[in-house]
């Protein structure tokens, strides 16, 4: 990425802080396959408190902590119930698919955010008296596709309640909870409560330069442990530095997460204002911009080259669509550079009516 660029297009992609530098120097190194790395350790104590939760684990990435967690609670042939658009349903399906042997089953959301009886009507939904076992029910907070949205610890609750009732436990994908708890001004472990096991990542927003934790109950940690070593991820020996360097970013960069969420704001309302480009105030709750531009006429991807020249770097999420993503790498003064490139190019672009003629 050019020096001069401004990031939008990620919030993971931040270089650790001095103070994560110098943590991961002065990291004395223990052994990690038999979790006895102290750096670890602590990093693991620290997430299980912040989640309310008896154990966590340090993993390489959220995606493979959410693959252990497959592995852990699901057998072959069971499904998953998922929101439609969740990021386990886009991204991951096909890997647990084939390392888990569970199939998804995608339902709808408002917002990213999936009605109980709709959850309950996945799990006792049956075709012909056939009924496959649910195995799990993964939330997503903040719902990512959703444009950031907010899973409110009520929702939470009502969520599990449901999966509850019916014997099912449930994973929280929650890259984001961070921001999630800075913009609902509520404690991750609040919100983390009612479901079984969590994810939350160390990079995004935070600066960390690498991992994600897995946080649950002792005895399933233990098994996505062992499931960790069957997939060849628990072997990071480089880990206790960036257990130190994770350890840096949770003490010192939460309080940052709420600028980027009012940098986010300014933002949206600003886009918004340019004639040809919308965004949904409504589900701007936290970093993430969703800006629609189908009133300009112009592809989304021709747009993002376009602003790219002027230094912008932003997300393409669909042919209308562009994703903007605020994070401690950009400030104000660059979300005012981001506008006034966007409302130039808004401008001067020939739309695709107009290219026609
Ligand atoms: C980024 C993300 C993940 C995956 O995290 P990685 O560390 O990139 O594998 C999972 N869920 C959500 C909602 C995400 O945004």
């Amino acid at each position: 990425m050019p020096k001069d660029l401004i990031n939008l297009k990620s919030d993971a992609m931040n270089p650790p802080t001095a103070a994560m530098w110098q943590a991961m120097q002065d990291a004395q190194q223990g052994w990690v396959l038999d979790r006895q790395d102290p750096n670890v350790l602590e990093l693991e104590a620290a997430a299980a408190a912040l989640t309310g939760k008896e154990d966590a684990l340090f993993l390489p990435t959220g995606r493979v902590a959410c693959l252990v967690a497959v592995m852990t609670y699901c057998g072959r042939g069971t499904q998953i119930v998922l929101e439609q658009f969740s990021h386990i349903a886009w991204c991951q399906e096909w890997n647990f698919a084939h390392i888990a042997g569970a199939f998804p089953k995608p339902i709808p959301g408002h917002r990213g955010v999936l009605p109980p009886e709709a959850i309950v009507e996945a799990i006792v939904e049956a075709r012909f008296g056939h009924r496959p076992k649910t195995s799990l029910v993964c939330l997503e907070n903040t719902h990512n596709m959703a444009g950031g949205v907010c899973l409110t610890a009520e929702a939470t609750n009502s969520a599990c309640e449901a999966a509850h009732a019916h014997g099912v436990p449930v994973l929280l994908d929650g890259a984001r909870l961070l921001y999630a708890a800075a913009a609902l001004e509520t404690p991750p472990s609040k919100l983390a409560a009612s479901p079984d096991v969590v994810m939350f990542s160390l990079t995004k927003g935070l600066s960390a330069p690498a991992g994600a934790m897995l946080c649950g109950p002792r005895d399933a940690m233990a098994e996505a442990w062992e499931n960790a070593r069957r997939l060849g991820v628990a072997s990071l020996q480089f880990a206790g530095a960036m257990a130190a360097a994770g350890l840096v970013a949770l003490r010192t960069m939460q309080g940052c997460l709420v600028d980027d969420i009012r940098h986010a704001r300014e933002l949206g309302d600003r886009l918004n204002d340019i004639p040809g480009v919308r965004v949904d105030l409504d589900s701007l709750q936290t970093n993430i911009v969703m800006a629609d531009i189908t009133g300009l006429g112009v592809s989304a991807g021709a747009f993002l080259k376009s602003i790219y020249e002027r230094g912008i770097w932003a997300h393409r999420l669909s042919e209308n669509v562009l994703r903007f993503i605020t994070h401690p790498g950009v400030n104000g003064e660059d979300i005012g550079i981001a506008v006034d490139a966007v409302a130039a190019v808004a401008r001067d672009m020939p739309s695709k009516a107009d290219s026609r003629a």
